[in-house]
């Protein structure tokens, strides 16, 4: 079977991990991370998704806080904040910051996104759920998301990362653009991944910063349109809230309504102009179901908290059974 995921970060490599535990391993998975949240800080790039997703599958993700490195420390940080550098907010922490410098390297000596993707991932894969799936980058082109809010009475716009770390999500959102998304094109093998894959799944990931910029990038929505592969998403939001993460916060100010049903309508079916075949949402939310399936897409309700890996594991062969009964020719 090949199965290809459009992932963000946190919610995203969580459901990999159930998804590794629900396949055999010869099955073939591509993962395709959203690279919208990525940002320059010291001249160094940095790709928050990607990095989330391989540290978790290569276990060396700090599994506390859900992203950066295992026995991390802060030294450089600190030393950056004793100079007053203004993007000293920011996470950097001192393991983490090699693989932004071994990426930023590649980079500048002519390595696409994805061939630095490959070479980071070739450190963590051996004898790790890394060496299962291929993890490409959604664009090799730079996109950026910024937020327009208002920061002490003043309209700004914020990069996604300011608004989220350093603002923690407490401003308002007036807007949400994805810079440079327009003239991005698909990396190598993206569009290959989906017009041959059995399966596309769209995983709990947020559905304004992560997912959307992915199908945003001119090229992807018309692979999951037209490829033959059915394509089930599995609602990041429960019970009206996001289990972690701002997905809530996003919506609210893009006035979606915060529910399950809100975010399968704003990916919208297949049968319509949309991308969705079927979409699962949590057993509290079953009320949703009609609404869902009025829209043209298959809907069920089984538990969607990824609490542990068992249930992380259940909930992507829920997944992988929805996608089955969709199957089209
Ligand atoms: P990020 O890039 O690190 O923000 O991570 P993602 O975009 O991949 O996922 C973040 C979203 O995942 C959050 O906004 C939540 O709505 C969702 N999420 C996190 N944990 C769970 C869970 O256990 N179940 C479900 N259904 N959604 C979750
Ligand atoms: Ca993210």
């Amino acid at each position: 079977m090949r199965i290809v995921v459009l992932s963000g970060g946190v919610g995203g490599s969580r459901f990999i991990r159930g998804l590794l535990a629900a396949t055999a391993p010869d099955d073939d998975i591509t993962v395709v991370a959203n690279t919208a949240d990525d940002l320059w800080l010291f001249g160094l790039r940095v790709c928050p998704d990607l990095d989330t997703v391989m540290y978790t599958l290569g276990d060396g993700i700090d599994s506390g806080r859900g992203w950066g490195r295992t026995q991390e420390t802060w030294n450089a940080k600190e030393e950056l904040a004793a100079y007053g550098a203004p993007q000293a907010w920011f996470g950097l922490g001192d393991r983490d910051l090699a693989t932004h410098l071994v990426r930023s390297d590649l980079l500048r000596s002519g390595a696409g996104l994805t061939e630095a993707t490959d070479r980071l991932c070739r450190r963590w894969a051996p004898g790790t759920d890394l060496d299962r799936i291929r993890l490409l980058p959604m664009t090799e082109d730079e996109v950026e998301t910024w937020i327009s809010t208002t920061v002490d009475g003043q309209d700004v716009d914020l990069h996604f990362q300011e608004f989220w770390i350093r603002h923690q999500a407490s401003v308002p959102v007036h807007a949400v653009t994805q810079r440079g998304i327009e003239t991005s094109r698909p990396a190598p093998g993206v569009q290959e991944a989906i017009a041959f894959a059995d399966v596309v799944i769209l995983p709990p990931s947020n559905p304004i910063v992560s997912v959307g910029p992915i199908l945003a990038v001119p090229g992807v929505r018309e692979a999951l349109r037209g490829g033959v592969a059915p394509v089930v998403g599995v609602s990041p939001i429960i019970d009206g809230g996001a289990v972690r993460g701002m997905a809530d916060q996003l919506l609210a100010g893009l006035n979606v309504e915060n529910s399950a049903a809100a975010v399968a309508e704003l990916h919208g079916s297949r049968s319509g102009d949309g991308v969705l075949d079927g979409w699962l949402v949590d057993e509290s939310d079953a009320d949703l179901l009609p609404r869902i399936t009025g829209a043209g897409i298959s809907a069920r309700a089984v538990p969607l908290w990824m609490r542990d890996a068992a249930t992380t594991q259940r909930l992507a062969e829920d997944t992988l059974d929805l996608a089955r009964g969709l199957v089209r020719g």
